[in-house]
């Protein structure tokens, strides 16, 4: 019996819900007398997405996860979601009917499922862009087959939704897949669509499946024997064993970054960050590192939607 089944194109971009809690206003001397400073209401929760974001460019984390702005669908990340569906069908399989045949009819039947998903429907694709985008999964989903025997695994939650509290966070996260191996061990298993990432950024791709360790522990009372990212473009696994001592660590880690979301909201201070990632991300136009202006991204939104101001002062 498997767990909650939750398929990814069912999540919202930027996360959860729109519920935000408040955060602690700050107080400055004014000539006119005290003001109180009103800064940005904090994040429902914090995901391991949620939290690369932050890491990565305060800015744009508050683009995507604050103002919850829309962003276009691109076909790297629709491409994923794709695979990912058709590899929940192949694992929603008896273990002997998980074969090379029944993975690609179960993309067959991701791609019809899918078809009319925004994330799907608002790719703005050629005819030969479609034949690119739909032989690249079929080649990812292929690969998947040279990483691990799927007839052997024993699944026992796809596309499972974990959330606990750690100290003053409220941390979330969807796992791709958790199983059981065969000394009976928690195995969390989490597949990727894009490139291995060099010797240099290992460590930070294994932060979100360390981040689903401490969820494990914290929900299911168990910490898994392994954690493991398969990557289904080169096909390549990274896998690592969570410790007491690595748990810890993320717990601690987290605390500390919702500590500086905290300043950062009772500051309304989100700086941008440049790097390479730039090139990628959807609200350049409006990153002063850029030329642009941050409070003009509320247009993503379309015609007669404002966001907050960034800074309301309100007399005390
Ligand atoms: S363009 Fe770069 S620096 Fe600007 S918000 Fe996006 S990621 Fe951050």
């Amino acid at each position: 019996m498997l767990l909650r089944i939750h398929t990814r194109s069912e999540r919202p971009r930027g996360g959860y819900p729109a519920t935000q809690r408040a955060t602690p206003s700050t107080w400055l001397s004014h000539p006119g007398g005290t003001v109180r400073v009103m800064g940005r209401a904090l994040p429902y929760s914090l995901s391991p997405s949620s939290v690369s974001s932050f890491k990565e460019c305060p800015l744009a984390f508050r683009f995507s996860y604050l103002d919850r702005l829309p962003e276009p669908p691109s076909p790297w990340a629709s491409k994923g979601t794709l695979v990912h569906r058709a590899l929940e069908l192949l694992m929603c399989r008896p273990a002997d009917d998980r074969t090379v045949d029944a993975a690609l009819a179960d993309l067959d039947r991701a791609r019809a499922e899918l078809a009319e998903h925004p994330e799907f429907a608002g790719l703005e694709l050629s005819d030969d862009d479609w034949a690119l985008f739909h032989l690249d999964a079929e080649a990812l989903v292929r690969r998947y087959f040279e990483l691990e025997d799927p007839t052997t695994v024993h699944p026992i939650g796809l596309e499972l939704k974990l959330q606990a509290e750690i100290g003053p966070v409220r941390l979330r996260g969807i796992i791709d897949r958790l199983e059981l191996d065969a000394d009976g061990e928690l195995v969390v298993t989490d597949y990727k669509t894009g490139r291995v990432p060099s010797e240099l950024f290992e460590s930070k791709s294994l932060g979100g499946v360390h981040t689903y360790a401490l969820l494990c522990e914290q929900m299911l009372g168990r910490r898994p024997a392994r954690v493991q990212l398969l990557y289904l473009s080169k096909p390549e696994a990274i896998i690592a064993t969570p410790t007491e001592q690595s748990v810890r660590g993320v717990a601690r880690k987290t605390t500390a970054l919702w500590t500086a979301i905290e300043r950062a909201c009772a500051r309304d201070d989100f700086r941008p960050h440049p790097s390479r990632l730039c090139e990628f991300c959807s609200f350049k136009a409006y990153c002063p590192s850029f030329g642009g202006d941050p409070e003009q991204a509320a247009e993503l939104r379309g015609p007669g939607t404002v966001i907050e101001p960034a800074l309301p002062l309100a007399n005390a």
